[in-house]
């Protein structure tokens, strides 16, 4: 059902959610930009219309709310070990369709992979609620059109805003509070149908490609940073960290911490033995598990086309670019 609010009645309605909700969407953040004097956009709570930047991508994706950077999985002594208790309140989070998408395949890894759902990500997970942002001009690097990731129906409330006014189309979980709020009106969600980067993915992977010279240009290129990995939203690998408290060591707790394949020490084994040390196959890693491995077992790209890899990587190495390659050699085996 449509409606249309004010910015002033949108900011009521905010506030009328804030008493059950605690709300995240894409915020500037003073200062806190890679070079001194930049700021970054990234997600935090927010508490009004105004406090949301609709006009510029995040940094990094929502997936830090679903799967925190650091996690206490549990606490230990010697002889027993105990859960933390999450208090977690439930969660509106603000995106675009692309990063609806990109928490569906954090869905597939940490809930319909294998006979158990990772309980910690569960827990966080049933909590959240997406409010998604019409995205119909899309961003430089974006190619969400050629990943199938431009459209969502999978949204509480759908919102545009214009000038001086939002409008939303709600679920019925939400028509009440809008309708408290605002007015009904005739609202259809539009997505985008173009992107400036179109790419065409591998349908099948020769055995070429394994040993081809087009990875070995990454050798020297990327500098295993790893920024490609964090603010990926659809990245879920991470490394386990048991913490031995200094006043007690016979104490401590257990941490995930994210983790990702472009960095030192991702493949380390006792022994001292490691794969993938060369940063040329990390990237044949990566792009093959992105837009082909994933298909092969679950059905869609992990990639979901938002280009974020693009936007931060210091070396200016572009994933599309790299997709783009990967199918040229494939379709040439
Ligand atoms: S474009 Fe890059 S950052 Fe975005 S989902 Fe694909 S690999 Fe991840
Ligand atoms: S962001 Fe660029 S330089 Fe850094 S690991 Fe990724 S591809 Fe390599």
């Amino acid at each position: 059902m449509g409606f249309a609010l004010t910015t002033e009645q949108f900011d009521a309605f905010l506030a009328g959610l804030a008493r059950d909700y605690d709300i995240y969407a894409p915020k500037r953040l003073a200062g806190k930009g890679a070079f001194s004097g930049t700021d970054l956009i990234a997600y935090a709570p927010v508490q009004s219309l105004a406090e949301i930047v609709f006009d510029r991508k995040t940094f990094y994706s929502p997936k830090e709310i679903l799967l925190p950077i650091s996690q206490t999985l549990f606490y230990f002594t010697e002889e027993a070990y105990r859960e933390p208790q999450q208090q977690q309140r439930p969660v509106i989070i603000f995106l675009r369709p692309c990063d609806v998408h990109a928490v569906k395949r954090l869905d597939q890894i940490y809930l319909h992979n294998g006979d158990q759902a990772d309980p910690y990500y569960r827990e966080r997970r049933e909590k959240v609620k997406f409010f998604v942002m019409e995205c119909t001009e899309g961003f430089d690097s974006c190619f969400c059109v050629s990943m199938g990731t431009n459209r969502t129906g999978e949204y509480a409330v759908f919102l545009r805003l214009e000038a001086d006014r939002v409008l939303c189309d709600a679920r019925p979980e939400f028509t009440p509070a809008l309708a408290a709020y605002g007015r009904e009106a005739p609202f259809t969600p539009a997505f985008i149908e173009q992107n400036k980067i179109s790419v065409k993915t591998p349908e099948k992977i020769a055995p070429a490609v394994y040993g081809h010279p087009l990875w070995s240009e990454y050798d020297s290129r990327c500098i295993a940073c790893g920024r490609c990995n964090v603010c990926c939203p659809t990245c879920t690998c991470f490394t386990m960290q048991d913490i031995f408290y200094e006043d007690n060591p016979r104490c401590g707790e257990r941490r995930r911490v994210w983790a990702g394949c472009m960095i030192d020490g991702f493949t380390d084994l006792a022994g001292g033995h490691s794969f993938r040390n060369k940063y040329g196959e990390r990237m044949r890693f990566k792009a093959l598990h992105k837009v082909y491995d994933f298909k092969k077992r679950f059905g869609d790209h992990m990639c979901v086309g938002c280009g974020r890899c693009d936007d931060v990587c210091p070396e200016y190495i572009s994933f599309s670019r790299i997709i783009n390659r990967l199918a040229e050699v494939s379709d040439d085996e």
